[in-house]
């Protein structure tokens, strides 16, 4: 089975081998040195002031940010189930919030978000997801990021880059909190999130709120490469592996340009098959189709051809489906993908088989790949 789902994504055999080991104390001078590797690593990928790594899914993350870096209202954007999620964890957490809500399809623009600060003085944090998964849609967090500085420097900017982080190369300027989480563009199990932070971030941390999810507890253990509470070893061992692959290999420029072109020839190829491309700015971690047969689409995908690609979830369910892009995938294995869709559309009726897809795929790949591009692909 071919799993193209927006996450969990594929962990590669050379990670899975490393995590293979025996269990070994994370009290320990060993896990350490591992810790120590690891975290100077992560500063290269997060480009941050400040690096944590927490034992918990992306989710734990994001109201890890929010408890400790909102102290009154969170500005929220909701273009899906993430962005709605981080008012929920405003209002659990007995924060104020306010939200600027859109269609899973519609972008957040600086105007509305510089609008919405300007009305509320109360807004000391802004939560934004970078690639918004629900509808796999590309906020213009750093533009928000850099407006909303320009208002007011105390507010917190934290971006969810749980889908953008290892996809492309995040701007932090002006970001204090950028979230990322192992399951998806990090090739690992899930279970494993990191915090990147900027120094205004930790000193308005300051003494953490919280028990678990305190990050001055984790901020002061972890400058000593150590955990306050039992570290996820193996994850944190897969994600050192994981880093060092890409860093001591191709790097991570490299990475990023392969995933700008995938995205772009994925796109490509299936709007040539008369597909519809969901999002108005689509995220680079994954391509999302909306078409009245995408549940019928999935499921000749999963039967006959193999292929595992996700669906819509609330309003969208059986409306859309996505395909990722997020981690080191061969372009033979996402042609095999878009080639698959083909077939579908052929075995439904709708369009003759031709090999459009394939064609349309790999000219599209591999012409960005022989024209010169910036470091890092932003411009694909
Ligand atoms: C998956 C995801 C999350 C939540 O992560 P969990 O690991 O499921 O808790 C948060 N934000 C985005 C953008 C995601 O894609």
């Amino acid at each position: 089975m071919l799993l193209f789902t927006p996450g969990p994504t594929p962990v590669p055999e050379f990670v899975r081998v490393a995590m293979a080991g025996e269990t070994i104390h994370h009290r320990t001078p060993e896990f350490e040195a591992i810790f120590a590797e690891t975290r100077a690593l992560l500063f290269k990928l997060m480009a941050t002031d400040e690096v944590i790594m927490l034992a918990t899914s992306g989710t734990g993350a994001m109201e890890a940010a929010v408890i400790n870096l909102c102290h009154d209202t969170l500005l929220t954007v909701n273009a899906g189930k993430f962005g709605e999620r981080f008012g929920k964890i405003a209002v659990a957490s007995g924060l104020n919030n306010v939200e600027i809500k859109h269609e899973w399809d519609t972008p957040a623009t600086v105007e509305e978000v510089v609008a919405a600060v300007k009305a509320n003085p109360s807004i000391d944090a802004v939560a934004i997801q970078i690639s918004e998964s629900a509808g796999g849609l590309r906020h213009p967090v750093e533009a928000i990021a850099e407006a909303v500085k320009a208002i007011n420097p105390e507010i917190m900017i934290i971006a969810d880059g749980i889908t953008a982080v290892g996809v492309e190369r995040i701007d932090v300027s002006n970001i204090d909190c950028l979230l990322a989480g192992s399951q998806k563009a990090l090739m690992l199990p899930p279970g494993l999130a990191i915090l990147g932070l900027s120094n205004a971030a930790v000193a308005k941390v300051g003494k953490g709120k919280g028990y678990y999810l305190n990050l001055a507890s984790e901020i002061k253990k972890q400058s000593q490469n150590t955990t306050a509470y039992t570290a996820a070893t193996t994850l944190i061992i897969g994600l050192g592996a994981v880093l060092k692959h890409i860093d001591e290999g191709d790097g991570f420029g490299k990475l990023f340009c392969d995933t700008a072109r995938r995205a772009k020839a994925c796109r490509a190829a299936l709007e040539a098959l008369g597909l519809h491309s969901y999002p108005e700015t689509p995220a680079r971690s994954m391509t999302t189709i909306d078409d009245a047969d995408a549940s019928e689409i999935r499921k000749i995908l999963k039967e006959d051809f193999s292929v595992n690609v996700a669906g819509g979830q609330d309003h969208l369910k059986g409306k859309i489906f996505r395909i990722n892009q997020m981690g080191l995938i061969e372009p033979y294995a996402i042609t095999a993908v878009v080639n698959a869709v083909e077939l579908a559309l052929a075995k439904m009726g709708r369009r003759d088989f031709d090999g459009t897809a394939s064609r349309v795929f790999n000219e599209t790949y591999y012409k960005t790949m022989l024209e010169k591009s910036k470091e890092n692909c932003n411009d694909i």
